[in-house]
């Protein structure tokens, strides 16, 4: 249960957040900024209003070259894989470098609802000595995790998820997984080149972080297949919600050489059952998967 929290201790809390130099940054569940202190503003050059996304806020900072330091050549699928690990733990904490050389030691807590709460203070002070071996640290934890083409979450990290949901109480909550498969992929690479293969199986991973909620993760399960978690998601929702992603895919032109080339992909969707184990959800999900092939492609079958 919760302790009460006092409403004449309001103000007083808002002082102190407000004057620390620490950065407090509250985020809803769609990653969009819903309040941040001074401190946590001025780095990022937010108004007092602005209520912009995470990864406008990532944006708009390596535009101006500002805020949080990226080492990347192509910002668009670090930031797509930042945001497919992003808030998926009820707590993580990273060091991160900032453009103007501070180092600030960033926690995230994020509630079930998928809340989350960043609290930044400067580190740039202290263990300095132990600072490459916590950053090489924190690669390997991103390596673990990442798939390494695409950037987004890998078989080992959407499983662990899955397991987790499967493990939690979840009599209240409904929980959907999506098994996803491109269309006839193999003529792709057959006509087109293994690159523009991989140029095809990003532009879907971006696509697919891209239509997530923070509660929500996806990751590259195999060749071209990917799994996704939706918690507290009913099946009629899920499958609106893939159908969206669905309709993102047919508009999508990934290859610049080829503006005409378009591809699909056809998704299995089951709501899971109470008690259901892993390999149940993953048989009954690929069963669908197989019928949205067999029927025709680029689309949703559920399975009961
Ligand atoms: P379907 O619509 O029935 O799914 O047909 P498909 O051609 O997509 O299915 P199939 O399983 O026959 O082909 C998958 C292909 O994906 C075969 C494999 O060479 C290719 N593939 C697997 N991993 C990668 C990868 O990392 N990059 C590229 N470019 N191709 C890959
Ligand atoms: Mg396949
Ligand atoms: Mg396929």
């Amino acid at each position: 249960m919760f302790a009460t929290l006092p409403t004449e201790l309001l103000p007083h809390i808002l002082a102190l957040f407000t004057g620390t130099p620490c950065l407090v940054a509250l985020f809803d569940e769609q990653d969009a900024l819903r309040w941040a202190n001074p401190a946590y503003r001025t780095l990022f050059g937010l108004s007092a209003q602005a209520a912009p996304t995470w990864m406008d806020i990532m944006r708009i900072n390596h535009r101006q070259r500002r805020g949080t330091a990226v080492q990347t050549d192509d910002f668009e699928r670090w930031l797509s894989s930042a945001a497919s690990r992003r808030g998926k733990q009820p707590f993580r904490q990273i060091e991160i470098d900032l453009v103007d050389g501070r180092w600030m030691l960033m926690t995230e807590t994020v509630t079930e609802a998928g809340w989350m709460l960043c609290f930044g203070i400067n580190v740039s002070e202290m263990g300095q000595d132990q600072r490459q071996l916590r950053a090489a640290h924190d690669l390997a934890v991103r390596a673990s995790q990442a798939d390494a083409l695409t950037g987004i979450g890998n078989r080992a990290f959407v499983l662990a998820r899955l397991q987790g949901l499967l493990s939690a109480d979840l009599v209240a909550q409904p929980l959907c997984v999506g098994l996803a498969d491109l269309d006839h992929f193999k003529r792709i690479n057959d006509q087109r080149g293994h690159l523009a293969g991989d140029q095809v199986l990003c532009d879907f991973a971006r696509l697919l972080q891209g239509s997530l909620r923070r509660n929500d993760v996806c990751g590259r399960i195999g060749g071209e297949e990917f799994l996704i978690t939706l918690p507290d998601t009913p099946l009629a929702e899920a499958q609106e919600r893939v159908g969206q992603l669905l309709e993102a895919v047919r508009q999508s032109h990934p290859l610049g050489d080829a503006p005409e080339f378009g591809y699909s992909s056809s998704f299995g969707l089951v709501q899971v059952r109470p008690g259901e184990s892993v390999n149940a959800v993953l048989g009954r999900a690929d069963a669908a998967m197989y019928d949205a092939k067999r029927t025709g492609r680029d689309r949703i079958c559920t399975a009961d």
